[in-house]
């Protein structure tokens, strides 16, 4: 048995009010210093670590044991019965769910929260009521999860997963040239011992994240719940073109190495591919730009951009990479500039397992919950954790299909609606063989 019994109708306890406190809660973390509104709270700042904080206090509140591993993430067990009844020698895999709470800057207030919230009110929901279950069940709190700040998204999951080293960390450099690695020295981490925290795949059963979508797909359709059946992978790129700082009266038109006017065309160019229909699926976007010295009068001497690749197929998105490369080098050559480029980071697609997103859907249907199946073209902690073991995602509707901006917003309604489904695909899962 899955379930306490008398409790068929448990997902009926899920709080909406409370889901709404919790959201304010997290997003009155935030950098007060910064231009715009929203949300800022970066990977591996002393703002992410008070979120960790809200987080660990809540469950710890409610009996869990908690503890944040080496990489920064913080995990809640609520023991299962399978354990306790086989006199401690039984160990049955677990069960998980949650995602992350670092920020873009000027974020909004539910990318990553989201699932986090979902999971602080199934961990309240089952120890305050005694919500009996075989296997272990695991909240978890995923550290710098965005690549805002390092350019490598996904930090704290790669590293339970396997997927990045205590080498890697020293590698990374956010804008003011710190280390990820001295980021987590910084806030009390240990990236050296992060070898030591990563997930035992035979420990693990399933995990499931709770998301917003990030996308109109749920929004139009008016369904509040979506079940994820793959997610894009990134190839990411910094671009550097080199022309020739001088002067923008002396210099005429034709003697011009203008680095800005290559860098635009490489732009344009990242869109025409990605809109060509051999690319139907891929998106493009150039997000950040520099222009070097930056003065009214110099002709930009050096430019240095980024390129986001994404898909969810795994061969057309390194094809567009490297079609891109050799679309900016023929550009670059008749502009006489030069064009070099680093790779930043690389993820590829996965495809998450039918039989869990099977699972979830007569979830959603269990409690009458119009859902829709959909890939995710953001990527996720999930995506990293698939690597290891069953995993799947729900995802919940955006406002206008908005994400990584202060207007992002998701009722506490949809949220609630998502939590239920979470709840109810993990009492199915916890049946299972
Ligand atoms: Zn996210």
């Amino acid at each position: 048995m899955t379930t306490t019994e008398g409790l068929d109708e448990i997902e009926s306890l899920v709080d909406v009010e409370r889901i709404q406190r919790h959201i304010d809660a997290f997003a009155a973390l935030t950098e007060t210093d910064v231009e715009g509104d929203g949300v800022t709270r970066l990977a591996y700042t002393p703002l992410e670590r008070r979120a960790h904080a809200l987080f660990r206090d809540h469950m710890a509140g409610l009996g869990l044991q908690v503890r944040t591993d080496a990489a920064g993430n913080t995990m809640a067990e609520s023991d299962g019965t399978s354990a306790a009844s086989a006199h401690g020698t039984t160990s049955v895999a677990a069960l998980g769910t949650g995602s992350h709470l670092d920020s873009v800057p000027s974020g909004g207030r539910f990318d990553g929260i989201a699932g986090v919230v979902a999971s602080m009110e199934i961990a309240e929901i089952v120890s305050t009521t005694g919500l009996r279950h075989r296997r272990p069940w695991r909240f978890v709190a995923f550290a710098a999860e965005e690549g805002a700040r390092f350019g490598q998204a996904c930090n704290g999951s790669r590293m339970v997963a396997g997927l990045t080293s205590a080498i890697d960390a020293e590698q990374l450099f956010d804008a003011s040239g710190i280390s990820m690695g001295d980021a987590m020295r910084s806030v009390g981490l240990h990236p050296e011992r992060i070898g030591a925290d990563r997930w035992a795949p035979e420990d693990w059963s399933a995990f499931i994240e709770l998301h917003i979508e990030q996308g109109v797909v749920l929004e139009d359709r008016q369904v509040n719940v979506g079940v994820v059946d793959a997610i894009s992978g990134s190839t990411r790129l910094a671009i550097r073109v080199d022309g020739r700082a001088s002067h923008t009266g002396g210099t005429p038109m034709h003697l011009r190495r203008d680095a800005l006017v290559t860098a635009s065309r490489c732009v344009l160019a990242c869109d025409e591919l990605a809109r060509d229909p051999a690319h139907h699926g891929t998106r493009v976007t150039v997000g950040r730009l520099t222009v070097h010295p930056g003065s009214i009068t110099t002709i930009p001497g050096r430019v240095d951009f980024t390129v986001d690749v994404r898909d969810i197929d795994s061969d057309r998105q390194r094809r567009t990479a490297e079609a891109l490369i050799a679309r900016f080098r023929s550009i670059a050559d008749t502009a006489r500039t030069e064009v070099s480029f680093e790779l930043m980071g690389d993820t590829s697609p996965v495809v998450l397992p039918h039989w869990l997103v099977a699972e979830i859907g007569v979830a959603a249907a269990d409690l009458g919950e119009m859902h829709q199946v959909l890939p995710s073209g953001a990527s996720h902690d999930s995506q990293q954790i698939a690597h290891l073991l069953a995993t799947g995602m729900i995802f919940v509707p955006s406002r206008d299909g908005l994400s990584h901006v202060p207007e992002e917003h998701t009722t506490a309604e949809q949220l609630a609606g998502g939590t239920r489904t979470l709840l109810r695909a993990l009492r199915r899962l916890d049946g299972r063989p």
